[in-house]
């Protein structure tokens, strides 16, 4: 059995299918006939070509844009791009070495220009290198799109553009070897409802392809020698898992309201208009955070201001006046966005992350609050800044904002005039300061997946430190607490749209608080608001003050667990 951090819930039984990174490596030496290099090279490109359509034709069905791909194969066909790679076949390099010379020299002409559209046009030429090295070397990739029944997917990381492509009613499971509770892939796989297991040690090289594997979402555990007597046994706690499912589906339609009688709000966290139907689907009251980066992601420019704005308004109306938090760019840190050429930074969590990256980019920063506010016409639209650590970064978004309403008033474009713009809370700073930040913030939101981070100087995505990171930690408890307070005292809503939101150890901490609005997975709402419904403010207040008095994390998990 092999451990790792158990991050979406549920049972898989499957079949193993490992996706490797291969390295490109290749020798570089002169091919004895460059004819047939040639002919070797030109079959590559054929390859290239008639993969590149099919993809595109593909993206068009899922109602992505085909155009990006069709534009690699316009670049690759470029005659001028062929001949010299021809040429220096020609003159005895090899075709890999040939298609890495010239890709590179275009690479470094894209990339020294200062128009950000010709910049971007290194990142396609880089993509156009890879794919062409690939196909010579015979390194296959895994087609996501088409994957046998009950997949347990293995993989280094869950990205992103994996799950654009990922045929999703055959993953029964996923394992990876990095990511915490809170990565990326542990968030994506939450969403999709697929069992995952992440940060388990060499799996790539412990699992086989096409072996028998069960994947237990919850423990964290992975199972590679599977007899019927386990199947079995994980056949039956998968019923249990749906059992329970069951139960919570009973609150569906309710409202979200503690044992004595005080309503909360209770919202789904999304990271894109397509995930609409999930947030109606878990019954959630609103949308606590819209996670825009994920619309800047997977493409190789930047969306333009109607492309945002189309996305945002879908949600808006999907939501029917229901309130939609939208969170503007959180880039950097783990969030690497290629087309806009973020230096490599020794720390890029304590980097050019989120707002600050925002604010040096007024431009991109405008039109991202322009299509927002037009967006809010269509609905009951707010503004939530991510990474705020000072007073003057979230008075500037107010002033941006003012600019903005100014400027659509003079054209007659209808937006949400009483808007909201609210902070998130997950710097220690911005904890200190919560107070002065209540003043010029509508609301909080604490993001305890960052603030843990930072208050425990611990990366959420590094295994060797996840013993610290813990939300339920003295320290971690106590900087929630001043948050909810500050904003409680300064008369503002507090919510949470961290992860912690869902656990149900926290949950009667936050009742005691005072919290207001919790913001979750859509899949947990329903789990959330039942724990809720057997919650009372008093027992809440003696659970917090005992919790409160422990002095390590391990006692107070112990206790909370106990407890749920
Ligand atoms: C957080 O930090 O808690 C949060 C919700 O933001 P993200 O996970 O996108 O950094
Ligand atoms: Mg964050």
């Amino acid at each position: 059995m092999l451990k790792g951090i158990g991050a979406s819930e549920g049972i898989g039984i499957g079949k193993a299918l490992k996706l490797l990174n291969k390295p490109i490596v290749y020798e570089d030496i002169s091919p004895s006939d460059p004819t047939e290099e040639k002919k070797r090279f030109e079959s590559a490109v054929k390859v290239f070509c008639d993969r590149n359509e099919e993809r595109a034709k593909r993206m068009d069905q899922l109602g992505s844009d085909g155009e990006i791909l069709r534009g690699h194969t316009a670049m690759l066909s470029d005659p001028y791009m062929l001949s010299q790679m021809n040429e220096l076949i020609d003159n005895g390099a090899c075709a890999e070495k040939a298609v890495e010379t010239v890709c590179d020299t275009f690479i470094s002409i894209f990339s020294a220009t200062d128009d950000e559209l010709t910049k971007q046009r290194a990142v396609d030429v880089r993509d156009i290198k890879k794919q062409l090295q690939k196909i010579l070397l015979g390194i296959e990739d895994v087609d996501l799109s088409r994957l046998p029944p009950d997949t347990i997917l293995v993989v280094e990381e869950l990205t992103p553009s994996m799950t654009a492509e990922m045929d999703k009613k055959n993953v029964a499971g996923i394992v990876t070897e990095k990511g915490g509770k809170t990565s990326h892939s542990a968030i994506i796989s939450r969403s999709l409802k697929i069992p995952a297991v992440l940060s388990v040690e060499n799996a790539l090289a412990l699992i086989q392809s096409g072996k028998d594997v069960i994947v237990d979402g919850g423990s964290g555990e992975v199972y590679t020698d599977v007899d019927d007597a386990l199947r079995e046994q994980f056949l039956a706690a998968r019923k249990r898992f749906a059992k329970k499912a069951e139960e919570e589906k009973k609150f569906r339609g309710k409202q979200t309201v503690t044992k004595d009688g005080v309503v909360k709000k209770l919202y789904a966290n999304i990271g894109s208009h397509k995930e609409l139907e999930a947030v109606l689907d878990g019954d959630a009251e609103g949308v606590g955070l819209f996670r825009t980066e994920f619309l800047f992601m997977d493409r190789n420019s930047m969306p333009t201001e109607e492309e945002q704005f189309e996305a945002y308004k879908a949600v808006a109306v999907g939501m029917r006046g229901k309130e939609v938090i939208i969170r503007t760019l959180d880039v950097g840190g783990d969030k690497n966005i290629p087309y806009m050429n973020l230096k490599k930074e020794e720390n890029p969590f304590m980097g050019f992350r989120a707002i600050r990256y925002c604010l040096s980019n007024r431009e991109m920063y405008k039109s991202q609050l322009r299509a927002i506010l037009r967006a809010s016409a269509y609905g009951n639209v707010s503004v939530m800044v991510p990474l705020v650590t000072r007073v003057e970064e979230i008075r500037e978004v107010r002033e941006i904002a003012e600019e903005l309403k100014n400027e659509l008033n003079v054209k007659n474009i209808p937006y949400k005039k009483d808007i909201k713009i609210g902070a998130m809370i997950e710097t220690p700073a911005a904890c200190l300061i919560a107070d002065l930040l209540a003043k010029y913030s509508d609301f909080f939101s604490i993001g305890t997946n960052d603030l843990t981070g930072y208050i425990m100087a611990a990366d959420r995505g590094n295994a060797d430190v996840g013993y610290l990171y813990s939300a339920l930690d003295p320290a971690v408890l106590r900087a929630i607490k001043h948050i909810v307070s500050s904003a409680v005292k300064r008369g503002i809503s507090c919510g949470m749209c961290g992860e912690a939101a869902a656990d149900p150890r926290l949950i009667p901490l936050l009742v005691s608080f005072g919290l207001e609005e919790f913001s979750v997975n859509p899949s947990s709402v329903l789990s959330v608001r039942r724990i809720l419904s057997k919650l009372d403010r008093k027992t809440c207040d003696e659970i917090s003050e005992k919790a409160l008095s422990m002095e390590n994390e391990k006692e107070v998990s112990a206790y909370l667990s106990s407890l749920s």
